[in-house]
């Protein structure tokens, strides 16, 4: 398979350290909100590459943290804990607001058919084997205390911009507008590997230390999580390519100081999803998030056939036009499935088969050319191959593509006359949910007699409105 790797700024053939093994880590979302649409762009494309490098036969071994501590409003050092921030936007504790956005992570996770990894390790449980890390960094040199903070010494290193697409003047830390420098900094790259003189006094969440009170940097926490789970060697590390810089220079920075030779092989990043206005962020008011669209009606799995439509070394921009198109096209694909699920038992065509297996695979091993592959299920459809070679395939692919094809298509088939409701009665529960927002109650009996008179019954639960057919 080749792979683009930002390490090398090329495609190159992946080849894992051990035959056989793959040993994975991708850094976990920040838990003091929903993840938003884009990171779990991220996320899906991810979970591709992942299942593609198992469907290949690979034994792939896959970690990932979840930052509930240390991770700052800016990647830097600066700014309030986010998590800290997200506890008090809700009164709770900091520990509650990282269990209720842990479990609704992968509660998002699930609807997407995104597998959860084999190691999930919260950064608060690992706060021993972070202070281990920093003790021999400090032993080693590579590592000072200043001002109650210990820092990275970035001086130490022949070349710390390994994703050196960046400029040295436009990235370090503190020479952006608009964030303080932090005058302990021997160099102005040299980022904290554990705080305790943090302005921040509220910090709810602190630890003892050898250098005293306080609390881990975030870039140590996803090099420690996966040197203790996947060892000295790691063959892929995924990211958002916001991570890029700071955390995952820090992270190739601090692990290679600290084991003394080259860390990880490949890094496997995902372009930003977008909105027309531009970036998208959980700190910035509204954002969108997969209870949204299952608000507006989406299968989140459409969602994720749309990110699939694009490549994941390109940004992409969201907006409900373009799902919209992603939902028919999806639709479209199910309603030629259907017919085959009908099909008496047959035997399947090997040639064909083989065929098409390959135009699947050969456009996941060009740089996991999603677009391409999805192309593949239309060449299926259209193929002169018999319903039960369709299907075999259809299936198999599905295992990469995690769209739930032949489920949905079944589940689409089952689904009669009578289980439609009319465009009619879904008008007037729109209006009625419109006169619940705006206090009208009146309004919204009225709306709700009306629709029972046409014949339907209206119920609200947790999960939304329910219309039945009386
Ligand atoms: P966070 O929860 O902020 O730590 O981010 C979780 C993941 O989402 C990281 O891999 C980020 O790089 C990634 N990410 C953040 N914003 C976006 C975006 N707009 N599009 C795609 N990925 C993103
Ligand atoms: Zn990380």
């Amino acid at each position: 398979m080749q792979l683009y790797n930002s390490l090398s700024h090329k495609k190159e053939e992946f080849i894992p350290r051990e035959e056989g093994k793959v040993g994975m880590y991708t850094c976990g979302p920040t838990v003091y909100h929903y993840a938003h649409i884009g990171n779990l762009r991220s996320y899906i494309m991810e979970d591709i590459l992942e299942k593609y490098l198992r469907f290949s036969g690979l034994d792939v071994k896959r970690v990932m943290n979840i930052t509930d501590v240390g991770h700052l409003t800016s990647d830097g050092d600066t700014g309030d804990d986010k998590m800290l921030k997200g506890a008090k936007r809700e009164h709770k504790t900091v520990m509650e607001i990282a269990k209720f956005y842990t479990d609704a992570f992968f509660d998002d996770c699930k609807k997407l058919n995104i597998k959860t990894p084999d190691v999930v390790v919260p950064a608060t449980t690992y706060i021993d084997e972070f202070i281990r890390v920093i003790s021999v960094l400090m032993e080693k040199g590579y590592a000072y205390e200043a001002g109650g903070n210990i820092y990275f010494d970035t001086s130490k290193l022949e070349n710390y911009y390994v994703f050196n697409d960046f400029k040295e003047e436009d990235l370090a830390v503190g020479v952006r507008e608009g964030v303080e420098e932090d005058s302990n900094k021997k160099n102005k790259a040299d980022f904290v590997l554990w705080f305790t003189k943090s302005k921040f006094d509220a910090q709810e969440l602190k630890w003892e230390s050898p250098w005293g009170v306080g609390y881990p940097g975030w870039h140590i926490e996803c090099s420690c999580i996966s040197m203790k789970n996947l060892g000295e060697y790691l063959d892929i590390h995924c990211g958002g390519i916001d991570n890029a810089f700071p955390h995952h220079t820090n992270e190739i920075a601090q692990s290679e100081a600290y084991l003394g030779h080259k860390w990880c092989n490949y890094w496997f990043h995902v372009l930003h999803l977008n909105t027309s206005s531009g970036k998208m962020s959980k700190s910035s008011g509204e954002f969108l998030t997969v209870s949204l669209l299952e608000e507006k009606g989406y299968n989140p799995l459409v969602y994720r056939f749309f990110c699939l439509q694009s490549h994941y070394r390109k940004s992409l921009v969201f907006d409900w036009e373009n799902l919209d198109n992603a939902k028919t096209a999806y639709e479209k694909i199910l309603d030629k499935i259907i017919p085959l699920l009908a099909e008496k038992e047959e035997d399947i065509n090997t040639s064909e088969y083989d065929r098409l297996m390959k135009v699947f695979c050969d456009a996941l091993d060009n740089d996991l050319n999603t677009a391409m592959a999805v192309t593949a299920v239309y060449d299926v459809l259209k193929s002169d191959a018999n319903s039960a070679t369709k299907l075999a395939l259809i299936k198999k692919f599905d295992e990469v593509l995690g769209l739930d094809f032949i489920a949905n298509a079944q589940k689409k088939a089952d689904t009669t006359e009578s289980d439609i409701i009319p465009q009619e009665i879904l008008d007037l529960a729109e209006q009625r949910k419109q006169a619940k927002k705006d206090k009208n109650f009146a309004l919204a009996d009225e709306i709700r007699n009306k629709i029972s008179e046409l014949g339907f019954n209206i119920k609200d639960t947790r999960q939304g409105t329910e219309i039945t057919r009386k």
